[in-house]
């Protein structure tokens, strides 16, 4: 970890050596990674990075990164250009990063990945989480593949195909009777007393950064520049805060000009804190008792909504509050125009941008990227089509019968 100096915290900015710590001892502020990004522009070059693999980890020297990472190919998912949604939705250029072809098919891969390389690096034989779904498939399968012990808490009445998806890999999984916020604050409790890496308490400060690899890769993709706009949607808003910050890294580090690029965020109704604050043009997000069908952004008091509104406001963004049916409409629409299944938190991006760009808050002309987070088939329960759209005889005249349109 040649260029990581250590761990700042981002209200006080008083400064801690590399450890499983997470809060600032002095204000209780959250701690965050810091760099010596001279070193870092100094050394790193695009050439280099053009020729390193597609994981991740190329990006190692903006990474805590410890010789030895559990990886299981995180990261390194294309960039698709989106004419047809494009066009639907009146933008002149759109791009699609499309998180779902991950290893347990949503972007939590990348931070898990880091989160559980540094825990091993720590010592930690136990990985641990508080997870709205997806976190609690990443951090099952990187601990199958690190020879690591898991023990996941979700809410009880999470998707079934979340649930499937972890239980596969041979870990604890915990289902806890109530929202995702009490499963955080037990987790925080538990964090205080077992020995266990927690990739979302007290690795925090090292997960938070495996959001970063998705704007390098997207800054990379574009031929080594940022794009005008990013839809992010936002749970805790760690990814929302850390895509920004690693457009910002980029440019420190000489690798793309600096250009301002608008930060967006979109959530659901049914659980719309930072939204709600946006509107209402105040600094600290109340919390709110979620009831969405996007479960995988229903956090109802999020850890960086504070910094998600910076960032969305210091950049000229803006943040879409998406009705609840809109939600499945918005993952039909990506799936009919661009042949890409998303879940619930897809759709809540899709339908946002589409909002976004109705209300002026994009401009035609910006170039815009939409963060596609995860894959619908975790998420069959909310979408239609569980049987075919005919069922017919095995005859030739059967068909006639039901096709009107060949
Ligand atoms: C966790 C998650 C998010 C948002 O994550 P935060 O960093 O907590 O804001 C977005 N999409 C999907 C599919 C997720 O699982
Ligand atoms: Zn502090």
């Amino acid at each position: 970890m040649k260029y990581v100096a250590g761990l700042r915290c981002r209200e006080c900015g008083n400064e801690y050596l590399v450890s499983p710590q997470h809060v600032c001892e002095l204000c209780f502020g959250p701690l965050e990674v810091i760099y010596d990004a001279e070193a870092i522009a100094a050394d790193v070059t695009r050439a280099e990075l053009d020729r390193g693999d597609t994981s991740m980890w190329r990006f190692a020297a903006f990474l805590p990164a410890p010789d030895e990472r559990v990886d299981i190919g995180a990261g390194g998912t294309r960039l698709i250009a989106a004419p047809r949604l494009a066009a639907e939705i009146g933008l002149r250029k759109l791009w699609l990063k499309s998180d779902a072809p991950n290893p347990t098919h949503s972007f939590k891969d990348r931070v898990v990945s880091v989160a559980l390389s540094m825990a091993r690096h720590f010592g930690y034989e136990v990985a641990a989480c508080a997870s709205t779904g997806n976190l609690a498939n990443a951090v099952a399968a990187h601990a199958a593949a690190a020879g690591m012990k898991s023990i996941v808490f979700i809410p009880a009445d999470l998707e079934r195909g979340k649930i499937a998806a972890t239980t596969i890999y041979g870990g604890e999984v915990i289902g806890v009777e109530g929202s995702y916020d009490d499963v955080n604050r037990l987790c925080a409790e538990l964090a205080g007393s077992k020995p266990w890496a927690f990739v979302n308490v007290n690795m925090r400060p090292f997960y938070a950064e495996g959001s970063k690899t998705i704007a390098f890769e997207i800054a990379q993709q574009l031929g080594w520049r940022s794009p005008d706009a990013v839809v992010v949607p936002i749970a805790s808003g760690s990814l929302l805060t850390k895509v920004a910050k690693g457009f910002r890294e980029f440019e420190q580090a000489g690798l793309i000009e600096n250009k301002p690029v608008k930060i967006a965020g979109a959530q659901a109704a049914g659980c719309a804190p930072v939204a709600e604050a946006f509107v209402a043009g105040v600094e600290d997000v109340r919390p709110v008792k979620p009831a969405t069908i996007a479960r995988s952004l229903a956090i109802g008091d999020p850890a960086d909504g504070y910094y998600a509104l910076q960032e969305v406001r210091g950049s000229s963004g803006s943040i879409a509050n998406v009705p609840e049916e809109e939600v499945v409409s918005g993952i039909e629409l990506l799936a009919r125009t661009e042949g890409i299944f998303t879940e619930t938190a897809g759709g809540v991006a899709i339908s946002g941008l589409e909002r976004l760009v109705r209300s002026g808050a994009i401009l035609p002309g910006e170039e815009t990227v939409v963060l596609i987070t995860g894959i619908g088939l975790k998420t069959l329960e909310v979408t239609r089509g569980e049987s075919p759209t005919h069922i017919i005889k095995p005859q030739v005249e059967a068909l006639a019968e039901v096709l009107s349109w060949q």
